[in-house]
């Protein structure tokens, strides 16, 4: 990329008096905005900037893709071990597809706004946007999105006081496994599903309203206390009960 574009593209952006003094590192890149419609065809899952690429604005393409990863990394694995429901492979899309659609509309605003060139309406718009970015609530809203933190039923990485010291919410889903979080100690887990569902007890916390909550691998919240029968959702999200050999729930399945 010839330093004399460099120098042009800055100059329109912050005027005649920027110096250029020296470049470290230079790309180009423009807007080549597409999303597939699907991210499965049969045995092919497509998960970050093969499913989804827009302009680098905002920084959001990688987090996207991880978020992807995540998604549909224990989908795959409850899959291959062969305790996933029917429909689980097909939540990704229904899940992520959104997620990213919601990016790609987000990064072509920001598109039209971080323009170079100026009509006199976007320059309107920009100076409005601007003032909005002022308000911290705009700026929170703003930031929850572009992080993907604000993505309905995620649980906050709560710090959690459990029988075996002090923890945060992540490092209990490390393993891999669902997480039935019992916050005041009233909520065991039932027979057949200690083989993929942890259960850990822990003080009330104050991020943390329900009296227990069922996570899954990737951070999700599919239950809370309360909210229906914790079988029916452990069953439509980890599968049916492991059986022992007499066909009862199996206790300690592995
Ligand atoms: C200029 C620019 C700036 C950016 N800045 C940011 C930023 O600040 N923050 C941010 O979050 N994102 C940013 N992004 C976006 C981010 O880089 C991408 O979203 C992210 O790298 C996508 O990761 P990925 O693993 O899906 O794909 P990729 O990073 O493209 O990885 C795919 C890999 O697969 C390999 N590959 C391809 N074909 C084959 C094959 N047939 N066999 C084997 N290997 C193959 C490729 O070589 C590559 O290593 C930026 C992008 C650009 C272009």
């Amino acid at each position: 990329m010839p330093e004399s574009e460099i120098v042009d593209a800055l100059t329109a952006v912050y005027g005649s008096d920027t110096r250029l003094s020296h470049v470290l590192a230079a790309s180009r890149w423009s807007d080549a905005t597409r999303q597939l419609e699907r991210y499965r065809h049969g045995r092919i899952l497509f998960a970050g900037d093969a499913a989804h690429i827009h302009p680098p604005l905002g920084g959001q393409g990688l987090n996207l893709g991880v978020q992807d990863a995540l998604n549909l990394g224990w989908k795959l694995a409850a899959t291959v071990h062969g305790w996933a429901p029917g429909d689980l492979l097909d939540t990704y899309q229904e899940e992520r597809h959104p997620a990213a659609a919601r990016v790609l509309h987000h990064t072509s605003a920001q598109r039209v706004l971080a323009t170079p060139k100026l009509s006199e309406d976007v320059a309107a718009l920009r100076g409005i946007f601007v003032d909005l970015l002022r308000l911290p609530d705009t700026n929170h809203y703003l930031a929850g999105m572009m992080s993907g933190l604000d993505a309905a039923g995620r649980v906050p990485d709560a710090e959690l006081a459990t029988g075996d010291g002090t923890t945060r919410l992540s490092a209990l889903l490390r393993s891999g496994r669902g997480l039935l979080l019992d916050l005041t100690g009233d909520h065991p887990l039932p027979p057949g599903w200690s083989d993929r569902v942890d259960r850990v007890q822990a003080e009330p916390d104050h991020q943390l309203t329900e009296s227990a909550l069922l996570i899954r691998p990737d951070g999700y919240r599919c239950w809370a206390a309360g909210g229906g029968p914790l079988d029916a959702a452990l069953t439509r999200w980890f599968g049916a009960p492991a059986r022992d050999q007499h066909g009862s729930a199996a206790d300690d399945a592995v």
